[in-house]
Parts: C-alpha cells; sequence; structure tokens
C-alpha cells in the first residue's frame, strides 16, 4: 500500500505544482471532499476556495477557482481555471478586489451584476483566507 500520493495542479497557462502528498483536501462544488493514499478513481468539479495538502506533516494552501479534480492510480489530478499557491498570492490585491466586490454588491442593477460581484467577493476571500491559513501553519 502506497503511504502518499502525486498531486498535480495545473492551468491552461502553467503546472503549479507536482508533489507527493500524505494527503489533500479541495474544493468540490458540492463541498469539500479529502483522499488519501490508495482512494478509488473519482472525478469531481471544483468550485472556489482553498485546496491543502499535507507534506511532511505540513500543511500547504492553494487558492482555486473552477475546474476539475481527477483520482486515480495514486494520483490527483487537479486542472484549474486560475491556481496560485499561498504564497504566491497577492495579499493587497485580494483586499482591494474584496472591497471594489462588495462596492459592486451594493450597487448592482440586476441579479447578473449582483452575482458577478458575489463571485468576486468569493474569490476574494478565498485567496485571503489560503493567505491567513498558510501564515498560521507557519
Ligand atoms: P482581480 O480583481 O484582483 O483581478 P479576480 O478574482 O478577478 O481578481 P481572477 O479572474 O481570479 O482574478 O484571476 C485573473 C488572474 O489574476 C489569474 O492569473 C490569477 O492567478 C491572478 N490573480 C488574481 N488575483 C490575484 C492575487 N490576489 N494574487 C495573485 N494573483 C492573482
Amino acid at each position: 500500500m502506497a503511504s502518499k500520493l502525486l498531486l498535480e495542479i495545473v492551468t491552461p497557462d502553467r503546472k503549479v505544482l507536482s508533489q507527493e502528498v500524505e494527503y489533500l483536501g479541495a474544493p468540490g462544488i458540492e463541498g469539500e471532499f479529502g483522499v488519501l493514499p490508495n482512494h478509488i478513481p473519482f472525478l469531481s468539479a471544483l468550485g472556489v476556495g482553498n485546496l491543502h495538502y499535507k507534506d511532511g506533516g505540513r500543511n500547504h494552501y492553494v487558492f482555486i477557482s473552477g475546474g476539475f479534480a481527477e483520482v486515480g492510480n495514486n494520483k490527483v489530478t487537479v486542472l484549474a481555471e486560475v491556481a496560485e499557491k499561498a504564497v504566491e498570492i497577492d495579499l493587497d490585491r485580494a483586499r482591494k478586489a474584496e472591497e471594489k466586490a462588495k462596492a459592486r454588491m451594493a450597487k448592482a442593477k440586476d441579479r447578473i451584476e449582483a452575482a458577478r460581484a458575489q463571485a468576486a467577493l468569493q474569490r476574494a476571500i478565498a485567496r485571503i483566507g489560503c493567505k491567513d491559513a498558510s501564515q498560521k501553519a507557519g
């Protein structure tokens, strides 16, 4: 029985991560799911949130927005629309995006504008949470 699995995260323009991990948790559209070594084959669409993985007993965090995760053969492939390791997240930019999204929500003229602003707010809050969790993990 394998004690680790390979996690690969790619976006349309780059490879974000390729790493052996002990565990990972990811933001599926129907809720968070966890994967341990020797997991059964599995496919899930991804929402907006934070993927975290354990390596050497330490937790690491990656912001994910949309895409798919495929589990099989002790490998997890994440094809994300957008992904950033915590270290890559620009906290000031995320805070500004949060304020802008709140202002857009407050003056949205229709449901489409409100939904777009809400999605932007969700991305900003998740990026801030990713940075925070990573800093707390040390
Ligand atoms: P913003 O309003 O700041 O552009 P956004 O949520 O609209 O944020 P996305 O559409 O999710 O941005 O991403 C567009 C590109 O910008 C992606 O390549 C993404 O990795 C990058 N990006 C967005 N926000 C940040 C951030 N705070 N730190 C690092 N990269 C970011």
